[in-house]
Order: structure tokens, then sequence, then C-alpha cells
């Protein structure tokens, strides 16, 4: 361990001793210790969907509308696999170390992420302290938007022909005018996304966020491409602590940066405030 990351690690369990209150800001990079692909580029993406790789189709034209309108047996060949993996996967241990610290707190914790996977309320996180700025693939909305209403997503059971990313049974539709369901998921040229959840959840955040004194900022695996979760973390300093193996880097005005992957940082903080608590 160098000294740097040493430092800041002891760091991130001062500020947590400290703090009233605990805001975890995620993005993709939380997930992969839990065994979640990694989307990454072209490459990393045909890669988990080689069907899509022959097609030569490329991740923001099957992460459309347009293909739910198109070809929706291969949407849902995509979004249903994703959605049975998600339900599938358990959440890796870090998950659970941030409920502890949230909830040791006088005001807990909240959760800011853009990933759609659903695993902050799956490991007992309350459902309204959870802010899905992308939506969530738990959740169906029509891809008409006849109505803006949403409902969940529980007992559809997707059957996925994985070699040919092909959904096999019936397709999920609307209750209310019977056109194909889609995820409630922010997609790429998505005009018809509901973000009435999101929003709500957003303003119980912003309450809660004006009611904390001493806030530390815990982000995990936020990249830089959609930089949406850096930057309200960064709004939220200066006890920002930025939890990432690569695009680690942090102004130190706004907090320190642990350069890992999220389950070990977390893992060594742990072990940090167990040793003076
Ligand atoms: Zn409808």
């Amino acid at each position: 361990m160098s000294i740097q990351l040493d430092d800041a690690v002891e760091q991130a369990a001062q500020w947590l001793r400290d703090a009233d209150a605990l805001l975890i800001t995620a993005g993709a990079g939380m997930g992969i210790d839990s065994g979640l692909p990694d989307f990454r580029g072209n490459h990393g993406f045909w890669r988990v969907y080689p069907a899509l790789g022959l097609q030569g189709r490329l991740f923001h034209e099957i992460a459309s509308p347009g293909a739910f309108h198109e070809v929706p047996r291969l949407a849902w060949g995509f979004y249903g696999h994703r959605l049975n993996m998600y339900r599938q996967i358990e959440p890796h241990a870090g998950f659970g170390l941030l409920k502890a610290w949230g909830d040791a707190l006088p005001h807990g914790a909240f959760v800011f992420t853009s990933n759609v996977d659903g695993h902050f309320a799956k490991v007992g996180f309350a459902p309204e302290r959870i802010t899905e700025c992308h939506g969530s693939i738990h959740t169906f909305q029509c891809l008409n938007r006849c109505e803006p209403e949403l409902w969940p997503a529980d007992g559809w059971q997707p059957v996925i022909d994985e070699v040919r990313c092909h959904l096999m049974s019936p397709l999920p539709t609307c209750p209310r005018c019977g056109a194909i369901a889609r995820p409630n998921i922010l997609m790429f040229n998505d005009w018809d996304w509901v973000p009435d959840r999101m929003l709500q959840k957003r303003a119980l955040l912003d309450a809660w966020l004006g009611k904390v004194d001493r806030l530390v900022v815990i982000e995990l695996g936020a990249g830089l491409a959609i930089p949406t979760i850096r930057q309200f973390s960064e709004r939220h300093g200066p006890r920002v602590v930025r939890i990432n193996p690569e695009d680690f880097r942090i102004d130190s005005t706004v907090g320190v940066s642990v350069r890992s992957t999220a389950l070990a940082a977390l893992q060594m903080i742990d072990v940090r405030l167990g040793k003076l608590s």
C-alpha cells in the first residue's frame, strides 16, 4: 500500500467517524466486484453479447427506444438478459458495509446512482432513499408513453435465447393501451423516458441534504464518459471520497481519491474504522 493510499483511506475513515450523514454516489464500476460485466466500449459490449457483435449493432443503437420499435425481441433479448442477471447476482459485500455505516449515522444514508440494477435496494436500502438518475430495469413504462405511468417488472420472467440475444417468451405489454412495454431506463435518443419516479426521489434527497451538517460523500466507480455522478459528488464537497481504479483524480478542495476498485477500498476503510472505534 502506498503512503498516499494509506492517507486517503485514513482520511475517509476520519470523515465517516465525524459525519452525521452519508451520501453514496455510484457508477458502473460499483457492480464489477459483484461479477457484473463491464459494457464499456463496443469491444467490451460485444464480448458480453456476441450476437449483437455479429450483427454489428452498437451499444447506443440497442440501448434506444428505436430498437424497441424496430426489433423488439432483440431489444428485449438484451434488456431481458440483464434483468435476469441483476435479479440473480448478489451484490458484493461492499454494499453491506455502506449500509452499516449509514445506519450508524444520525441522518443515515442516501444513494444517488446511475446504475439500473436495483442492487442498493436488494441489500436493504429504503427505496425512498435511492435516486436512480437513469431509471431502473425493475420498473416498466409504455413504449408509446400513453400515460406517464410506471409499474414494477415483478412477475415478468423473460426467457432469452442467449446465442441469438432474442426474447423467446411473450413481450411485456402496457396494461392501459396494449403497446410494448420497455424498461424505465433513460436510453440514447430517448424523448419518452418517464422521469417522474426519479424526480420524486430526487426531491426527497434534496430535502435531506438541506438538513444535514457534516456530510461525507463516498463515490464509487463513476466514470468520465457520462460525468453526471462525478459532478453530483463534487457539488457536495468538501468531504468527497472518490474511489476509482483509473479515473481517480479529484481536486483536493473537494475531497480525496482512493485509487482502488470498490470492494477493496470499502474493506480498507472498514478495517480503519474498526481499529479506531
Ligand atoms: Zn400504453
